[in-house]
């Protein structure tokens, strides 16, 4: 299980989860190369403990768990896991 970014993210990018994810698995951080051209910030699926604490940093509410994500941001499962495999 993970937890998932979906759309509101976009446009958004505050990096505000990336600072209280205890694994550093929300990229690109406003340090990586990419920050700047990524549409959105991803979760890496296989490092994510499930903790939640992303969950309520998020201004716009745009991080569910896997279990939760709704219907029309199913895709946003694959595209968490793109940005990932494509580095
Ligand atoms: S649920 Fe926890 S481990 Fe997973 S991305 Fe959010 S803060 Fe990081
Ligand atoms: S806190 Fe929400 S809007 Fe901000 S970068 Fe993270 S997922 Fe995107």
């Amino acid at each position: 299980m993970t937890h998932i970014i979906a759309e509101p993210c976009v446009a958004t990018k505050d990096t505000a989860c990336v600072d209280v994810c205890p694994v550093d698995c929300i990229h690109p951080t406003k340090d990586d190369e990419d920050f700047e051209t990524a549409e959105m910030l991803y979760i890496e699926p296989d490092t994510c403990i499930d903790c939640g604490l992303c969950v309520d940093e998020c201004p716009v509410k745009a991080i569910f768990p896997e279990e939760d994500l709704p219907s029309e941001w199913e895709k946003y499962t694959q595209i968490n896991i793109d940005y990932y495999e494509n580095q």
